[in-house]
């Protein structure tokens, strides 16, 4: 049966777009994203880390996840990535926005089988999330690959939606004495904090 997919923006239409570039660069700037599903006909919606790999996302889980199970076995999924760019202080409550960039990827996800690209796929996600930290860590045993289910999704069919600026106020509220404006949003790393149990004289590595 062929799924027509709806990524036609209707609401806001001038915010949406399905430029590749600008979804993977939406994409390569998040490490969670929140997956989509429906099973006997009720949603779900969970968060998960992930990576893009070229013309795919690669997101993993236990074998024994239903999600992974699910999605391994063709049930068709919607994987969001939203980042929060900044509140929107219009002089109304109805303008009142905020800022945002955000990329939906639908589809059918393919199960990695072999264990040379489920290690590799595991190397891009660790890549993604922990720059520099692949090549510190110990590699996953048989038994811990085995353990470990990974989905790649194709960026095939995907939409993108972003507002960036100003508030959009009527002219008529431009006279308000309040104020109006934005305030930008972002994520960022704190101080890292050692492990309890950490061997002496292990230092911060630089990647950190
Ligand atoms: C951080 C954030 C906060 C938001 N807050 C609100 C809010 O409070 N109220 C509100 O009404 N809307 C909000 N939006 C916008 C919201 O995501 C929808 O775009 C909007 O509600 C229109 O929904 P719709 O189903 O009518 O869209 P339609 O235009 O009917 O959607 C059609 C298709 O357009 C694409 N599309 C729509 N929205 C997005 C998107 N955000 N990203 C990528 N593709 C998209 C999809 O492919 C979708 O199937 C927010 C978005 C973000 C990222």
């Amino acid at each position: 049966m062929t799924i027509k997919v709806d990524t036609k923006f209707k609401r806001e239409a001038e915010r949406g777009s399905h430029d590749h570039a600008q979804a993977c660069n939406i994409l390569d700037a998040g490490k969670l994203c929140h997956v989509g599903f429906t099973l006997d006909g009720q949603p779900y919606v969970l968060p998960m880390a992930y990576a893009r790999r070229d013309e795919e996302l690669l997101i993993h889980g236990s074998v024994a996840s239903r999600l992974m199970k699910n999605l391994a076995s063709g049930l068709r999924c919607c994987v969001t990535v939203t980042h929060f760019d900044g509140m929107v202080y219009a002089r109304s409550t109805f303008y009142s926005s905020m800022n945002y960039r955000s990329v939906m990827v639908f589809g059918m996800a393919r199960l990695v089988t072999g264990i040379d690209e489920k290690k590799t796929s595991i190397q891009v996600l660790i890549d993604h999330l922990m720059p520099g930290r692949h090549t510190d860590v110990r590699d996953s045993t048989r038994k811990e690959l085995n353990a470990t289910s990974l989905l790649s999704l194709p960026i095939e069919t995907f939409s993108v939606k972003q507002r960036t600026g100003p508030p959009e106020d009527l002219k008529a509220d431009l006279s308000t004495p309040i104020w109006a404006g934005v305030v930008p949003a972002r994520q960022v790393n704190g101080e890292p904090v050692d492990a309890p149990d950490l061997l002496p004289d292990v230092g911060r590595p630089d990647y950190l």
